[in-house]
């Protein structure tokens, strides 16, 4: 059995106007994090831990920052590319651990809702996600939050298993192609496909 690993981290600053998100929940809090996205610091380590452990990338390669589409996002798409990312790939996440660094709020109160919150987000079991969190002790980091996770990730689908699938998918398509042919050619019936078959508005 094939295991990876990816790690990620990530960090924002404190700013006052903006509603607190951390783990896909909205904690009471007078500031949130600042970001071009809604600043979810937990679910951007997760989601560059998962694309790291298949050595994907990160997160800026798939959502630049500068780009308006993502402005004020619910960080939970980012993680959802991450997860279909690793499908693709052929692997499955194995567990994730992460720990939060901020002097405000406290975590714990909150992590079995964050633990939960997250598992659902990734289909999988609250056992499975680990949320810890510490105070930033002598960094004089009191306005930001950090947080480091890391994935370990297994492979379910075999590389050979992946191109072959590929390979049936093509070859049904070409038969499908023959078929029409035949049929436009003995019975004078148009060919379905004609034009593109996928709306050119959804390539963004
Ligand atoms: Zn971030």
């Amino acid at each position: 059995m094939e295991t990876r690993i990816g790690f990620g981290y990530d960090s924002h600053v404190f700013k006052p106007g903006v509603p607190l998100r951390i783990g896909g929940l909205t904690l009471d809090h007078p500031e949130g994090l600042a970001g071009h996205s809604d600043g979810d610091v937990l679910l951007h380590a997760v989601t560059d831990a998962l694309l790291g452990s298949i050595a994907a990338g990160d997160i800026g390669c798939f959502f630049p920052p500068g780009d308006p589409r993502w402005k004020d996002a619910d960080s939970a798409i980012f993680l959802k590319l991450a997860t279909e990312e690793l499908q693709h790939a052929g692997f499955r996440i194995v567990n994730i651990d992460t720990t939060l660094i901020l002097a405000q709020p406290k975590i714990g109160p909150v992590a079995g809702e964050m633990r939960s919150r997250v598992a659902d987000m990734l289909g999988l079991g609250i056992d499975q996600i680990s949320i810890k969190a510490k105070t930033p002790e002598g960094l004089n980091l009191d306005h930001v939050a950090q947080c480091h996770a890391i994935a370990l990730v297994e492979r379910v689908i075999e590389p050979d298993e992946l191109k072959s699938m590929s390979a049936v998918i093509e070859s049904q398509r070409q038969l499908e192609d023959v078929v029409e042919d035949l049929i436009s050619s003995v019975h004078g019936i148009p060919k379905k496909r004609g034009g593109l078959v996928y709306d050119t508005d959804d390539i963004t």
